[in-house]
């Protein structure tokens, strides 16, 4: 499989934030976000194509046991399969980090979804705009996905009005539990993180969900490897 990074970190964000962690990040994507933050492996896919072997092989220099298969989209692959097969086999705490509109027969501990809204469609881009739009909302997947696996619900939320697609999301979902929805600002900087955060304590308050920070970007900004 397409392998953009493979590093050693805390989790930045959701339910295990702070957690050391050895992230498994997979090149290849079938949405094109306008923000991706992540461009090296959707809208310019780039890596080094490792076997499952050798992936294991890498990993095992680090005494840790959480991994985090993250993208692009780690569920293009059906490799992913075999790869979170053999995480589980060594011990690991797997989370997969995914946008949920692929299903793949994967192992996981926490499966940590970020559905993507409206707000993601890089209008810029109008071939790619209307892939991306018949792509990134998946119902099926996702019912089958919180069935299935323990799960977070990751949004990024850019300005106020995203909320209202929020709410409007969860109530077409009454199967995901708020408990388990995560509020995280978008931005890039500290700064950018912290302006929107000042409101969405007590939005997510209102919605009976929970805020996430963004702790690699507070820490690192947008930088790789981290
Ligand atoms: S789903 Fe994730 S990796 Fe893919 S384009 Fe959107 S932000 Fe980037």
């Amino acid at each position: 499989m397409l392998i953009s990074e493979i590093f050693h970190s805390p989790q930045g964000e959701g339910k295990w934030i702070g957690v050391p962690s050895i992230f498994i990040r997979t090149s290849g994507c079938n949405l094109r976000c306008w923000f991706c933050d992540t461009p090296y492996t959707s809208w310019e896919p780039e890596g080094e194509k490792m076997s499952v072997d050798a992936i294991m092989e890498h990993i095992a220099q680090y005494d840790c046991e959480h991994a985090v298969v993250t993208g692009g989209e780690p569920m293009v692959t059906h490799e992913v399969e075999t790869l979170t097969q053999r995480l589980h086999t060594a011990g690991k705490v797997i989370t997969i980090e995914t946008a949920g509109t692929i299903l793949q027969d994967v192992r996981a501990d926490l499966m940590s979804i970020s559905p993507k809204l409206s707000n993601s469609t890089p209008v810029k881009d109008p071939a790619w705009a209307h892939r991306h739009d018949a792509r990134r909302d998946q119902p099926h997947v996702i019912h089958e996905l919180i069935k299935q696996y323990p799960y977070q619900i990751k949004f990024v939320v850019d300005q106020r009005e995203d909320l209202h697609e929020i709410e409007a999301y969860l109530e077409r979902y009454p199967d995901i539990d708020r408990a388990h929805v995560y509020l995280m600002p978008q931005g890039t900087t500290a700064e950018m993180l912290n302006e929107r955060m000042d409101w969405l304590q007590e939005a997510a308050k209102q919605a009976g969900c929970q805020v996430s920070r963004r702790m690699h970007i507070e820490l690192w900004g947008n930088v790789r490897g981290k």
